[in-house]
């Protein structure tokens, strides 16, 4: 039995994470401090006998044994990772080389959420992971980026000085059951916003496109970049190669919930990316992983979670 330490394990990814590690049969250590999770994403876990949770913030080091780290602990929705921005970074650089320590320490393979904002507003597009980005160092987005940019540094220096066995893998937006309702992020906001006929608000013109992944593919591909072959680091974008306008996502939603709302529109959040879609290829070739679920269906599916919770 593999022992596995996930750190933002109760958070939206970290939760669903922990629950296809433990249906595959491995012990799973949850470390996380809560800032932007809940203990009710793992509350039907906590009986578990191979389920442990530990608060615990990761700024500060963490000694357990494992055989596979995922480092997952970082906000990750724009409202919440603006709200302290020295700590975000605190937590991606300080929290970055402390698990990476914990890897070094242990020999445990480590991956890292890293993001498609390592791309910044990209002026290439689709985005390869060939394409080293338009960030900006100093706006409101920047403790986020730049955090996750020095954390992919950092793994990448960790194997070369020290051969820690790093995969890097940049996520692009991913949505589903357990995004926290009140994070701001566009798909939480548009769903609850319909289903309560309240005005569905976008900021900008709506022109600007995402790419949006279900959630349960973007954990079968994380665990596939974590289980991949010998010397295979990455960096690998996962997330769904269709490409949405924000205005288009607003429309289907209101069509999936037969909801009477209208639209509004807002200013745009300085540093918004105009554009952002993923590149697969890499991911397609080397870890056999393309996306599943379709938009339609995986926001199905999302409605019919917000729906019950609300
Ligand atoms: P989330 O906010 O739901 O989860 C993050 C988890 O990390 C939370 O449970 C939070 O309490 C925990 N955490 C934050 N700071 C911590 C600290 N200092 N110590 C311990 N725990 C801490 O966000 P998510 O969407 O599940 O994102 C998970 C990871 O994936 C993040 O690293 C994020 O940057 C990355 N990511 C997510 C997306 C996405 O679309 N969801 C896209 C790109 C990258
Ligand atoms: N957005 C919007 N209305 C909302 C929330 C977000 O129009 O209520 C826009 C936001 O400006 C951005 C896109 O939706 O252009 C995706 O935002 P999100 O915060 O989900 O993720 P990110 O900007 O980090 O990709």
């Amino acid at each position: 039995m593999r022992r596995v330490c996930v750190t933002g394990g109760a958070g939206f990814l970290g939760s669903h994470l922990c629950d296809r590690l433990l249906r595959e049969g491995n012990d799973v250590i949850c470390v996380d401090n809560l800032f932007t999770g809940s203990k009710d994403n793992i509350r039907h876990l906590l009986g578990e006998p191979y389920f442990e949770f530990i608060r615990h913030d990761v700024i500060n080091p963490i000694y357990v044994e494992c055989d596979q780290i995922y480092n997952l602990a970082c906000p990750a929705s724009p409202i919440q990772y603006q709200r302290d921005p020295i700590y975000t970074t605190k937590t991606s650089v300080y929290g970055t080389f402390n698990t990476l320590g914990l890897a070094k320490r242990t020999g445990a393979r480590i991956l890292q959420a890293s993001t498609s904002e390592v791309y910044g507003d990209p002026e290439c597009h689709p985005q390869p992971e060939s394409y080293r980005g338009c960030v900006n160092t100093i706006g409101p987005r920047s403790c986020y980026d730049e955090g996750k940019r020095i954390a992919e540094t950092l793994f990448f220096d960790y194997h070369r000085k020290h051969g820690v066995d790093i995969k890097v893998m940049r996520i692009f937006n991913t949505y589903g059951p357990r995004m926290d309702k009140g994070d701001g992020r566009v798909v939480s906001n548009f769903i609850v916003q319909a289903l309560k006929n309240e005005d569905i608000t976008i900021y900008g013109s709506g022109e600007q496109t995402r790419s949006f992944c279900y959630v349960d593919d973007l954990i079968d591909g994380m665990i596939r970049l974590m289980n991949s072959r010998d010397g295979f680091t990455g960096p690998v974008n996962i997330g769904n190669p269709g490409e949405f306008t924000i205005k288009e996502l607003a429309e289907i939603v209101i069509r999936l919930t037969d909801s009477h709302s209208k639209i509004i529109y807002k200013p745009l959040p300085q540093d918004d990316p105009t554009q952002r879609k993923p590149d697969i290829s890499l991911a397609q070739k080397e870890l056999s992983w393309k996306p599943a679920i379709s938009l339609e269906e995986g926001l199905k599916r999302t409605i019919e979670y917000f729906r019950k919770i609300l």
